[in-house]
């Protein structure tokens, strides 16, 4: 049985749209490397997404661990050009994936956080 509690209807119509745990995703196939990754459906509004939408890895090209590698590298400080040299990937992809898993964060943080603090130094950059 597949665990789907952290997991939310995407469809922003949907009535359950961002109800974690509601009960109303099924697992309608697999697919990719290993048929690892699950397509998931929603009862209430029927949408269909990949349990990976919303997410950085989402339609990623490089291999997970890479992804990973990659954004703890600029989460520790690491510039693009240097994260770039030390996971051998292009300084483009760095700063694309940099950007997807910014915004995430962003979309978890306000999920997350009742009240953010106001930073004078405005946005990272
Ligand atoms: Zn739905």
């Amino acid at each position: 049985m597949d665990d789907l509690s952290r997991f939310c209807c995407l469809h922003s119509d949907c009535p359950d749209h961002g109800r974690r745990g509601a009960g109303n995703l099924t697992v309608t196939a697999r697919y990719g490397p290993g048929k690892a990754r699950r397509m998931l459906r929603c009862r209430t509004c029927k949408a269909r997404f990949s349990e990976r939408k919303g997410t950085p890895l989402f339609d990623a090209r490089l291999p997970p661990e890479k992804v990973v590698s990659v954004l703890e590298h600029v989460a520790e400080g690491c510039g693009v050009r240097q994260t770039g040299r030390l996971c051998r990937v292009n300084p483009n992809t760095v700063a694309r994936y940099s950007r997807l898993a910014g915004g995430h964060a962003r979309d978890l943080h306000d999920e997350l956080v009742a009240v953010s603090p106001p930073d004078d130094r405005g946005p990272v950059r």
